[in-house]
C-alpha cells in the first residue's frame, strides 16, 4: 500500500505546484505596467487594452489556461485573451472579484462555469490602478478537468490502480483519460474517502456491476489549494498478491523517478520564479527610467522600447515598434544619417560602446527634437547581436545654448561696433585737441605781435604827449583835454597789458592742460624764490598804500627739484590774487618746511585780509574760467580783470608735484591760500 501512500502524496505536491505556479504568475503579469494602463479610462488607456488583449492570449499558450480576464472595478471584462468576450459578460457579482478587489488573491473551484458546461477553476488577483484610476481584477479560468486529468494520466498503481479526484463540493469526479468506464467508482464512499483522508488510512470497498465486483484499495489526501479529494486506489488482489509484488516495484520505481522529477520541476519553478521576478524587477526600473532605453537586433529592428523611449520617439500611440534604428535620425541640416554611421550599428561593428553622440530626430507630430545618444552592444556569452541604446531629448537644452550664443556673438559684435567707435571718437578727440593748442597757440601769438605793437605805441604816445604836448596846453580848457587823453590813453595800456595776461594765461594753460609743456626743471630753493616773488610784485603793493606786503620766509630751505618759472607763477598768481580783492590791511607770504607723518612738505602760503570767499565759492574757485560772481574786480576799484584761468593754472603746476593746493577763507575777514610740495617727489638736491 506504500506506493500507493507515495503516489497520493506526489498527486498531492504536483498539484500543489501547479496550482502555485498559475498562482505566482497571474501575481506576476498583474503587476505589469500594461495592465495598470489599461485600467485608464483614456485614449492611452485603449490603446493599452488592445496590447493588453494580446498579451493575455499569448499567456495561455501550452497552458491549461482555457481563458485569461482583465476586469475593471465594475466587473466589465475590458481585455481578454479572447477579445470576443469584452464587453459581453460581467463578475461583479462573484465572490473571487470581490475579494479580489480588495487585494487578495483567491482560488475558486466551480462544478460548471456560468458560461461554459465543464468544471472549472478560477484564480484570480488585483490589478493596482495608475494614479486617479481604481483597481482592477486579472483573473484566469482553468478547465479543471483536463488540468487534473493531465496529472493523473502520468500516475498507475499496478494494472488496475491509478489515481482520481474528488471534488466534495460539486461532487465532480475526474478520472484518467485511460480508465475505462466504471475502472474507478469511488463516488458512492465519498464520505468515507472524506473522513480517511491525508490519515494514512486505507478503505477498501466493493465496485463494479453485480457478480463482477472487484474488492479496491484506496488511500485520500486533501489538497490544501483546492480543497480536492485525492484519491489513489487499485484491485486489493493486485496489491496484496505476491504476483503482484514485481509489478508493484515496477510501479514504486516508476514512482520514485516520478517524484525525482516533480522535485526538479518543483526546484526548476522556483529558479524561474526567481528569474522571472528579478526579470519584472528590471523591467520596471527600465520602464520607470528618466532616459529613453532601447534595443534593437542585429538586423536593426527595434525590439523593445520603454515608455521614456516611445515618448522621445512620439510613438506613445503607435501600435508597432519601428522597423530599424535609424528612426528618422538626421544631421542638424536635415540630412537623413546613413544607418551605418549611428551608434547603434558602430557599437555592433566595434564591439564597444559608444558615447555623446548628437543626432536630430524627426517625430510623427512633425516636430523635431535634438537627441542625446549612446549605444552599447548587448554581449551574451562574449557574443554581440543585440545592441542597446539609452536616448535623451536635449532639445530644451540646445536651443538655449544656441540662443546664448546667439546673444554672446551679438554681444560680441556690438562691443567690437562700439570699440571701433569709441576708438574712432578718441582719435578724433585727440586730432581736436592738437588742433586746438595749434590754434590757441598760433591764435595766441598772432594776437599778441599786434598787441605788442599797440602797448608800445600807447605808452610811447603817452610819454611823447605828456612829456611835450600836455605842458604846452596852458589854455585851461586844453590842459582838462590833455589830462583826459592821458588819462584815456592810460586805460589803453591796461587794457592791453591785461589782454596780454589773459592771452599768456589762456596759452599757460593750455600747454599745460595737453601735457605738451616742457618743464625745465632744476634745483630750487623755494625761500630765495619766495623772496624773489615779493620783490616782484613790491611795485604793485607800493602802488596800493592801503595793503602791506609782510613776508614770513626762512634764511634758506634746501633747494628742491622744480621748474622755478613755474612755481614763481603759482607765487605770482597767489599774491596778485591777495592784491586784487583786499582793499585793507596785510597780504602775508610765508614759506615753512613742516614734517608730517614721516613726510617732509614745504608750504607756500599767501595770507590777505580781503574781501573773503563765501563756503559754496570755495570749491570751484579751482575750476577753469571760474570767477567768483564772474567778475574778478571792476574798473572803478581800479583791480585788473582775470580770465578765471590763474588759480586752475596754479593747481595743475601743484599737482604735476604731486602737491595740492587748497584754502581757507570767509566772507569780509580775509583768505589763507596754502600751497603744500612734498619733498619726496622732488629729488632732494645738497644744500
Ligand atoms: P582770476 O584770474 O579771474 O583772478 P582766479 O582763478 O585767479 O581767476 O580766481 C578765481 C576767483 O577766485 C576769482 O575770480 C576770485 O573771485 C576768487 N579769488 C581768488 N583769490 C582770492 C582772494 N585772495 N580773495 C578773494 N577771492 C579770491
Amino acid at each position: 500500500m506504500g506506493h500507493a501512500v507515495q503516489a497520493l502524496r506526489f498527486l498531492n505536491l504536483e498539484l500543489d505546484n501547479q496550482f502555485q505556479e498559475l498562482r505566482r504568475n497571474l501575481v506576476q503579469w498583474s503587476k505589469e505596467d500594461i495592465f495598470s494602463l489599461a485600467l485608464a479610462d483614456t485614449y492611452l488607456g485603449r490603446s493599452a487594452r488592445a496590447a493588453a488583449n494580446t498579451r493575455l492570449a499569448d499567456r495561455i499558450r501550452d497552458r491549461d489556461i482555457a481563458r485569461i480576464m482583465l476586469a475593471n472595478a465594475t466587473g466589465d471584462i475590458i481585455a481578454a485573451s479572447d477579445p470576443g468576450i469584452i464587453g459581453v459578460i460581467s463578475i461583479a457579482d462573484r465572490g473571487f472579484f470581490q475579494r479580489s478587489l480588495t487585494g487578495e488573491t483567491v482560488v475558486e473551484s466551480l462544478s460548471k462555469g456560468r458560461y461554459v458546461e465543464y468544471p472549472i477553476t478560477i484564480i484570480s488577483t488585483m490589478v493596482a490602478p495608475k494614479e486617479m484610476d481604481k483597481p482592477g481584477v486579472l483573473y484566469l479560468v482553468l478547465d479543471t478537468s483536463r488540468f487534473a486529468q493531465r496529472l493523473l494520466d502520468e500516475l498507475r498503481v499496478g494494472q488496475s490502480g491509478g489515481a482520481v479526484v474528488l471534488d466534495p463540493q460539486t461532487g465532480i469526479i475526474i478520472t484518467p483519460s485511460w480508465a475505462t468506464p466504471g475502472q474507478f467508482n469511488p463516488g458512492p464512499h465519498l464520505a468515507a474517502l472524506d473522513a480517511i483522508a491525508n490519515t494514512g488510512e486505507v478503505l477498501r470497498y466493493r465496485t463494479g456491476a453485480a457478480g463482477m465486483e472487484t474488492e479496491r484499495m484506496a488511500v485520500a489526501g486533501r489538497n490544501a489549494h483546492t480543497g480536492w479529494l485525492l484519491v489513489v486506489e487499485a484491485d486489493a488482489h493486485e496489491i496484496l498478491a505476491p504476483a503482484a509484488w514485481l509489478a508493484t516495484i515496477n510501479g514504486l520505481i516508476s514512482l520514485c523517478i516520478l517524484v525525482l522529477a516533480a522535485f526538479s520541476l518543483a526546484a526548476l519553478n522556483q529558479a524561474l520564479g526567481g528569474l522571472r521576478a528579478s526579470e519584472a524587477r528590471y523591467r520596471s526600473l527600465i520602464e520607470t527610467s528618466p532616459l529613453g532605453i532601447a534595443t534593437f537586433d542585429g538586423h536593426g529592428r527595434a525590439t523593445y522600447l520603454n515608455e521614456r523611449a516611445k515618448r522621445i520617439l512620439g510613438l506613445e500611440t503607435a501600435a508597432s515598434l519601428p522597423e530599424d534604428w535609424r528612426l528618422e535620425l538626421e544631421d542638424e541640416s536635415g540630412t537623413l544619417l546613413p544607418p551605418e554611421t549611428l551608434p547603434m550599428a558602430r557599437a555592433l561593428a566595434e564591439a564597444a560602446p559608444m558615447h555623446g553622440w548628437t543626432a536630430w530626430h524627426r517625430r510623427p507630430d512633425g516636430q523635431r527634437r535634438v537627441l542625446s545618444l549612446n549605444a552599447a552592444p548587448l554581449m551574451v556569452s562574449g557574443q554581440g547581436s543585440d545592441v542597446v541604446a539609452v536616448m535623451e531629448d536635449v532639445t530644451d537644452l540646445y536651443n538655449a545654448r544656441q540662443v546664448l550664443q546667439h546673444s554672446k556673438k551679438e554681444l560680441e559684435t556690438l562691443v567690437e561696433q562700439r570699440t571701433l567707435e569709441l576708438t574712432e571718437a578718441n582719435r578724433r578727440l585727440l586730432e581736436l585737441d592738437e588742433l586746438k593748442s595749434a590754434f590757441l597757440s598760433t591764435v595766441s601769438h598772432d594776437l599778441r605781435t599786434p598787441l605788442t605793437s599797440v602797448l608800445g605805441f600807447a605808452k610811447l604816445i603817452h610819454r611823447e604827449f605828456a612829456k611835450r604836448f600836455a605842458p604846452q596846453a596852458t589854455d585851461p580848457r586844453l590842459a582838462k583835454s590833455a589830462t583826459t587823453i592821458l588819462a584815456n590813453l592810460d586805460i589803453i595800456v591796461q587794457e592791453g597789458e591785461r589782454l596780454t595776461r589773459l592771452i599768456t594765461d589762456l596759452l599757460d594753460f593750455s600747454r599745460l592742460d595737453s601735457g605738451y609743456y616742457h618743464w625745465k626743471d632744476g634745483p630750487v630753493d623755494l625761500a630765495a624764490l619766495a623772496r624773489d616773488a615779493a620783490r616782484a610784485l613790491a611795485a604793485a603793493f607800493g602802488e596800493n598804500k592801503g595793503v602791506r606786503l609782510r613776508l614770513d620766509i626762512p634764511e634758506q630751505l634746501p633747494p628742491m627739484q622744480l621748474d622755478p618759472d613755474r612755481i614763481m607763477q603759482v607765487l605770482i598768481n597767489l599774491l596778485s590774487n591777495a592784491l586784487k580783492f583786499t582793499a585793507q590791511g596785510e597780504v602775508l607770504l610765508f614759506v615753512r618746511e613742516i614734517h608730517d607723518t614721516g613726510q617732509t612738505v614745504v608750504q607756500l602760503g599767501v595770507t590777505d585780509t580781503g574781501a573773503g570767499i563765501a563756503a559754496g565759492e570755495i570749491g570751484r574757485i579751482f575750476d577753469r574760467f571760474y570767477q567768483v560772481g564772474q567778475a574778478g574786480g571792476s574798473m572803478e576799484t581800479n583791480k585788473p580783470l582775470g580770465a578765471g584761468l590763474g588759480l586752475a593754472i596754479c593747481k595743475q603746476i601743484v599737482e604735476h608735484y604731486h602737491g595740492r593746493i587748497r584754502v581757507q577763507s570767509e566772507p569780509g575777514r580775509g583768505s589763507t591760500f596754502v600751497v603744500e610740495l612734498p619733498r619726496e617727489h622732488s629729488q632732494a638736491l645738497p644744500a
